[in-house]
């Protein structure tokens, strides 16, 4: 990584016509910089070849190609793995790479950190630290692709679950978004791209009018206002009855659902009556629910709930024809299953 030069990921069709113009080159240069960066993940300015050396070498004086570097690789004994990425200025985040029959799903960053202050989730413990740049996001998959030696074309899908929340950085994401999910970028469908969101409302109004935008997942977490109130603090600010209205205002595509997220806590959102009220809430949504083994921790106060209990629960809503799935936490040996993304290294002062 070079201070002094500007780094190529991250930038946009227009941006590289906007650069090879000012280069004094043809406008199907920036075209084939494009296909070069995204869709075959070249690493270096120099074995752009497809160029001419001449534009390779201005090129090289003041644009790089760079990625986010390996600080940490952790390899779970169910074949996951959890990557500590460290950024140009020094902070951390966390990328999981989950490696399923037919395809690969990578769970992505958004921010360093998170605001939104949920009391079971570890990354809220670090505060927002800063929002992520879109290169940034891209740096991920890059990043994580060249580890795991993922070839260009792999199956993959992509979920904003990491650290962050994404609405809270939305222009960034939908910008990393758009190049993921070009043919001529990365080639990642929209439909096996997913945004995770605590439900900032407005953002998801914003979202649901932009006509390539990725799939939406809610964490809905709680069966009413109170109890969403004690787990969630944006839900003085956002209340369950406007993130429901949000989603069912929620334009979706032919055989789309929305996702609603939901981490049982033993005692405190899985009873039967919960269950009930959650069935209740969604009635008529074309939605499915995952029911998310919660990741215990020191630092935060709940338990998670018995597996007996997880299962009447998806008795419940499944005999009220809201399909819930039980979400196999993976990775959790190493710290990298849902929210437990937290650098566990810095939060016990050994990194
Ligand atoms: N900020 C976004 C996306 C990142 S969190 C959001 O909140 O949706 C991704 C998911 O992890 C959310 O559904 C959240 O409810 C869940 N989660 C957070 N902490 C968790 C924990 N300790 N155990 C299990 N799931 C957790
Ligand atoms: Fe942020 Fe999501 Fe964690 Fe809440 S659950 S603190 S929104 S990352």
């Amino acid at each position: 990584m070079n201070a002094g030069r500007q780094n190529l990921v991250g930038l946009d069709r227009q941006e590289l016509e906007r650069l090879v113009q000012s280069l004094g080159k043809a406008p199907y240069r920036s075209r084939q910089l494009y296909h070069a960066l995204y869709c075959r993940r070249e690493r270096e300015v120099s074995a752009l070849t497809v160029l001419d050396r001449n534009f390779r070498e201005a090129l090289a004086a003041r644009f790089e190609i760079s990625y986010p570097s390996l600080q940490g690789e952790f390899i779970s004994k169910d074949d996951s793995a959890r990557y500590l990425l460290c950024l140009q200025d020094n902070t951390s985040i966390e990328t999981v790479f989950m490696p399923e029959e037919d395809r690969i799903t990578l769970c992505l960053s958004s921010q360093v950190g998170c605001a939104v202050d949920c009391r079971f989730c570890f990354t809220a413990l670090l505060g927002l630290q800063r929002n992520l740049s879109a290169g940034e996001v891209l740096g991920q998959v890059l990043a994580v692709a060249k580890a795991r030696a993922i070839p260009p074309g792999s199956r993959l899908n992509l979920v904003f679950m990491g650290m962050g929340e994404p609405l809270l950085n939305l222009a960034q994401v939908m910008k990393a978004v758009r190049i993921l999910a070009d043919p001529e970028g990365f080639g990642i469908p929209l439909r096996r791209i997913t945004i995770s969101t605590s439900g900032i409302v407005p953002r998801m109004g914003e979202l649901a009018h932009d006509p390539r935008r990725p799939k939406l997942a809610v964490s809905l977490n709680a069966s009413s206002e109170e109890q969403r109130s004690e787990l969630m603090p944006i839900n003085r600010k956002y209340p369950l009855r406007e993130v429901l209205r949000a989603c069912r205002d929620y334009p979706l595509r032919p055989r789309e659902r929305l996702t609603f997220e939901y981490v049982l806590l033993d005692g405190f959102n899985d009873s039967d009556a919960d269950a009930r009220r959650v069935a209740e809430l969604l009635q008529g949504m074309r939605a499915k629910i995952n029911l998310i083994p919660y990741n215990p921790g020191a630092e935060l106060p709940y338990r998670a709930s018995p597996l007996e209990r997880v299962l009447a629960f998806q008795q419940i809503l499944a005999e009220r024809r809201i399909p819930a799935y039980i979400r196999i936490s993976r990775g959790q040996d190493i710290g990298a299953a849902c929210g437990q993304l937290r650098l566990a290294g810095m939060l016990k002062g050994e990194g």
